[in-house]
């Protein structure tokens, strides 16, 4: 089946919303087997939400449009509905009864304009709204389904979720190859190198589709098998990560939904160690990133900002004169910032880091991006260099998950090469 999805707003081409909308639906489609041709984002001006009504229609089996089913005045996509199907509105007692809950819950007095927020095109089925007022609506015509949703995040997700899913799979035609996808997380090797790295995809795939997906973190491997079974698939998903395991192993730190951080939160648990970080440049994006897994405090010690070279000095123990020949943004630096929290917290790992993160601030030898990352522990203490781009922010998240790498790679005993 084909859905085609309308997301109808003027704040979506002002670029003031991004359209989430769009990405959720579009993500549990695919769950379901629904094939989405296109994403389409208009604004709120009548003849265009009914020329993509129509163009929605023509070679689609289903038609999701969110946005602009409030009360007011720039919410015109139920009366662009009656139009389209040349239906009327009729008042529906059940959303009324709603819409009377939901103001009586909040001890609000009901007004004329949200009453009028159980007038329902007679064509439509109203999808109830847990959240809030606008009905959703479900409409069948010509073995076509055409569903409006509110805008609101939470209010399109939980009709999403309660009823739209459910009853498009009811509609799906059994068929006969089912689709599975499977993720595997990698960091710490760029897309172009992990693609070479991969070799001959043809030979890899055997018919399966892999898509790569970069974000700051690293890149996502995404598998895609078209087969028969849940067996077939399941065996054939392992068969394809184990050939890319015994390429590229060492960068795939997880599956799914797994984060970098949670995988090493995991490992320091099993180990029964406990980190603690000296951040320079990322004043404290380590710690906020480290503690962002629940249960941290199992092995999270202490997280120490030393932005200034006294502080480095002061609370790590660095050897002024080493910063002084050296600079704050040295390999030597940084691993005595990592003894330094290690041996002053009395933790099992120390993680520092310390550079320039721009967009000022570069000197002659020492160019904006360059950072150096610590690590040290009762066996090794050790320093890494890289060199990140231009961007402030940017830098800190890179460098933050350069960091939980290396103190992946350190915990599984994998070479650490720069
Ligand atoms: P309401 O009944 O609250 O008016 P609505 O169906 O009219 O709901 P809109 O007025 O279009 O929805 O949008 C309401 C809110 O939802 C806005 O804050 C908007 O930014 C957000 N929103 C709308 N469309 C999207 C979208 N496609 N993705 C993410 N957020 C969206
Ligand atoms: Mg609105």
């Amino acid at each position: 089946m084909n859905a085609y999805l309308i997301s109808i707003g003027d704040e979506l081409l002002i670029g003031q919303t991004i359209n989430t909308n769009a990405s959720f639906i579009a993500d549990k489609l695919a769950d379901i087997n629904v094939n989405v041709t296109k994403i389409a984002a208009i604004g709120d001006s009548e003849s265009s939400v009914l020329a993509e009504f129509e163009h929605g229609l023509e070679q689609n089996d289903i038609v999701i449009v969110t946005g602009g089913l409030g009360p007011t005045h720039d919410d015109i996509t139920r009366t662009c509905v009656v139009k389209f199907f040349e239906t009327e509105l009729v008042e529906n007692e059940e959303v009324l009864e709603n819409i009377k809950d939901v103001f009586a819950k909040k001890n609000r007095e009901l007004t004329d304009v949200n009453k009028a927020q159980a007038l329902v095109p007679a064509i439509a089925k109203p999808i109830k709204n847990y959240q809030g007022t606008a009905p959703g609506m479900w409409i069948e015509k010509d073995k076509k389904i055409f569903i409006v949703l509110p805008g609101v995040p939470y209010e399109m997700k939980c009709m999403m979720n309660e009823f739209v899913l459910s009853k498009i799979s009811e509609r799906i035609p059994d068929r006969d190859k089912i689709i599975k996808r499977y993720n595997i997380q990698t960091t710490g090797i760029p897309e172009s190198y992990l693609y070479e790295k991969l070799g001959d995809l043809d030979e890899l795939l055997e018919g399966a589709k892999l898509a790569f997906l970069p974000s700051l973190v690293g890149v996502k491997l995404r598998i895609t098998v078209e087969v028969n079974d849940e067996e077939t698939a399941k065996n054939k998903i392992l068969e394809i990560e184990q050939k890319i395991r015994t390429k590229v192993g060492r960068f795939i730190f997880g599956r799914d939904d797994d984060t970098l951080e949670g995988i090493v939160g995991k490992l320091l648990k099993e180990r029964d160690l406990k980190i603690s970080t000296a951040e320079s440049c990322t004043g404290g994006f380590i710690a906020h990133t480290l503690t962002n897994v629940s249960g941290s405090s199992s092995y999270f010690e202490r997280g120490v900002v030393c932005y200034s070279n006294a502080s480095k000095v002061e609370i790590l123990r660095v050897d002024e004169d080493i910063l002084v020949e050296l600079g704050s943004v040295s390999r030597e630096v940084a691993m005595q910032m990592a003894e330094g929290v290690k041996s002053t917290s009395g933790s099992d790992i120390g993680i520092a880091v310390t550079g320039i993160m721009g967009p000022t601030g570069a000197t002659t030898d020492k160019p904006v991006g360059l950072v150096y990352i610590g690590y040290c522990d009762d066996k090794v203490c050790t320093g890494m260099k890289f060199n990140f781009g231009n961007d402030r922010l940017l830098n800190k998240q890179r460098t933050t998950w350069a960091a939980l790498n290396m103190v992946r790679k350190q915990l599984l005993g994998i070479a650490l090469d720069e």
